[in-house]
């Protein structure tokens, strides 16, 4: 008997009757001679709904609290999941994520997984269960409650289809699954039919929010293989892999967006060893994630450092930076909010050469100004005006000729 592991993200649990169709769809999966686990994620909007009811109590809310509080939306979804399928005649039962034995670090809000131990899983598959596991938590070994950051419920699924070494892992969702950009600012955006972890990876972390990038690391780190596919349709979805040989022939794979970035630039800073190590040291210690970091040559002896982080982290990085430019005797600190990043993705940039030139003479045609650039194998980045992202992404699609018109039957759901 094959055990399949599937995911349905908020949106695809977002009213009684879209949590119904979900029960279905299981259960059919079940009539194929198949033991289920399907975790589930937060209503659609839930999450973000608790999320605001916490900074209604406070300016900063305790983290471990918020662990508990968010993780409350995923208990709801799923034990209203296990209901349904037992309302049409199956058997389901509903699980956190400490009872599916998922084990993290204590590390609230944004924890990792240390380990899994899926034994009440595999009881409850074995009598015959269809499980239900509430997706973006789990437990550390204190016991204390915790959640693993935005979009986390792609990360218990593959988690779980690898230590319960599944035969296949299906992550539902809203879309027929990873298309070469986000097709609600691409109209003409197609769907892969594969992806390799590597390109999904950079796409991810570029801001493609289909898969969550952890999730993504953790599958190419143990080998999951994985589908993403829309829950509102039958179409077949996008397979995530290891890179064949043939994958290389297609130079952009996607292009991503990441909106709501800060740019901050140091201007006249001492060329000598140390000073980049005495800036980013103290943005570390504030647990402030950096993306891209970029320093001038250097002209008598002084250079810039210009680097991007998330808009909502920009205010404490200005703060605690404004003594160390006095301490290290720089010039002055700039900051700018409102930009937002562009990355081309595809493992073809490894053999094939121009896509920068390409990128840059097509972004230029357009009148966008590009602030920074940075690169790695397989991706390009820019960072541009947040005014022109939709229409730098648009342009960047057209000159690589991702543009395919989309199949007619696609169908998509509600914006997210
Ligand atoms: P779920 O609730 O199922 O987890 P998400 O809202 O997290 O769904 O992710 C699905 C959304 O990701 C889509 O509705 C789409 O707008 C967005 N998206 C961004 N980039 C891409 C991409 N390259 N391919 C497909 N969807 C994308
Ligand atoms: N509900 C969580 C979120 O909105 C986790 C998830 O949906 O994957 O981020
Ligand atoms: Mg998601």
């Amino acid at each position: 008997m094959r055990l399949i592991v599937q995911k349905y993200g908020g949106t695809s649990v977002g009213t009684p009757e879209q949590i119904r169709n979900v029960a279905r769809r299981i259960i059919e999966t079940q009539r194929e001679d198949c033991r289920v686990v399907a975790v589930i994620s937060a209503m659609a909007g839930v999450t973000d709904e608790l999320t605001k009811l916490a900074h209604k109590m406070s300016a900063e809310p305790t983290k471990r609290e918020l662990d508990i509080l968010l993780a409350t939306g995923e208990h709801a979804a799923s034990a209203l999941t296990a209901m349904a399928i037992n309302a049409l005649g199956a058997r389901a039962i509903s699980l956190t994520g400490a009872e599916a034995g998922i084990l993290t670090d204590r590390v609230h809000t944004k924890a990792r997984i240390a380990n899994i131990s899926p034994k009440q899983i595999q009881e409850l598959l074995a009598e015959d269960y269809i499980v239900i596991v509430a997706g973006f938590q789990g437990q550390s070994a204190e016991g204390e409650m915790t959640t693993l950051g935005r979009g986390g419920s792609d990360l218990t699924a593959i988690a779980l289809a690898g230590a319960l070494n599944a035969d296949a892992c299906q992550i539902f969702t809203d879309v027929d699954g990873v298309f070469t950009c986000d097709p609600r600012v691409v109209g003409d955006a197609k769907k892969l039919d594969e992806v390799a972890y590597d390109e999904l990876l950079e796409m991810a972390s570029g801001g493609a929010k289909v898969m969550q990038s952890r999730a993504v690391e953790f599958a190419k780190k143990f080998g999951v293989e994985f589908e993403v596919r829309s829950s509102f349709n039958r179409n077949a979805g996008t397979i995530a892999k290891e890179e064949t040989p043939s994958m290389e022939d297609v130079v952009v794979r996607g292009v991503s967006l990441d909106r709501k970035q800060a740019k901050i630039t140091i201007s006249g800073v001492r060329d000598e060893p140390g000073i980049a190590g005495r800036i980013f040291s103290a943005i570390a210690a504030a647990n402030i994630i950096v993306d891209m970091i970029v320093q001038n040559a250097s002209v008598k002896g002084a250079t810039d450092i210009s680097f991007t982080i998330h808009q909502a982290d920009l205010n404490e990085a200005r703060e605690l930076l404004v003594p160390i430019v006095d301490e290290i005797g720089a010039d002055g600190i700039v900051a700018q909010s409102a930009v937002a990043k562009l990355s081309v993705v595809g493992i073809g940039m490894r053999t094939h050469s121009g896509v920068a030139a390409r990128l840059f003479k097509c972004l230029g045609q357009g009148g966008i100004n590009i602030h920074l650039i940075s690169t790695s194998e397989i991706k390009i980045a820019v960072v541009v005006d947040e005014a022109d992202i939709e229409r730098a992404a648009q342009l960047t699609h057209a000159e690589f000729g991702v543009a395919s018109p989309a199949p007619a039957d696609t169908v998509m759901g509600p914006l997210a």
